[in-house]
């Protein structure tokens, strides 16, 4: 009586169909790789250069307000 009794079969399952990945056109994506971009070199100009003469507003509260960013990414700051 050391025959193992078979196992039952598992429950079917119904896998749901994936969609269909539709890739996205070049014609299509650059408008927001360039809104991207631009909005990077804003981020990047606030956080790195908005400070002395080259500040945009004459008070320091963009400066402060980025300040661990700019120790953060390894910008000179005082
Ligand atoms: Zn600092």
């Amino acid at each position: 009586m050391d025959q193992a009794l078979p196992l039952p079969a598992p429950p079917a399952i119904e896998v749901p169909a994936l969609p269909e990945i539709r890739p996205i056109p070049v014609a299509e994506l650059w408008p927001w790789l360039l809104f991207g971009g631009l909005l990077m070199l804003v981020l990047v100009y606030f956080v790195g250069v908005e400070q002395g003469a080259l500040s945009i507003f004459s008070n320091s509260y963009v400066h402060e307000f980025v300040h661990d960013g700019r120790h953060l990414f390894g910008f000179p700051c005082h």
